[in-house]
């Protein structure tokens, strides 16, 4: 896979900036979270798209590397995020 190039926004879900735009229902590559424009507001809130809260998803993540275990196989490797800027954003479970 080749390396995934700084986007101008954050994922609501990994917290990389691997999407161009926010909530233009773009897949994230990083962790396949369908960016429906949710974000830390509505973190209990099930999307639409993604059939999950924002925060399992986020939880996911932490756990697995993809926003829910049957995406695990399809998001990018480590590698190929190596490099992609990333600003942790904290969630209170
Ligand atoms: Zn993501």
């Amino acid at each position: 896979m080749e390396a995934l190039q700084d986007g101008s926004a954050q994922c609501p879900c990994c917290d990389f900036y691997s999407l161009r735009e926010r909530g233009g229902f773009e897949v994230c590559p990083v962790c396949y979270w369908e960016d429906d424009g949710q974000d830390l507001d509505r973190l209990d809130e099930v999307s639409g798209p993604n059939h999950i809260t924002l925060r399992a998803a986020r939880l996911n993540f932490e756990r697995m590397g993809a926003c829910d275990s049957a995406a695990v196989p399809l998001v990018a490797t480590p590698e190929a995020r190596d490099g992609l800027r990333r600003e942790q954003r904290a969630t209170y479970f």
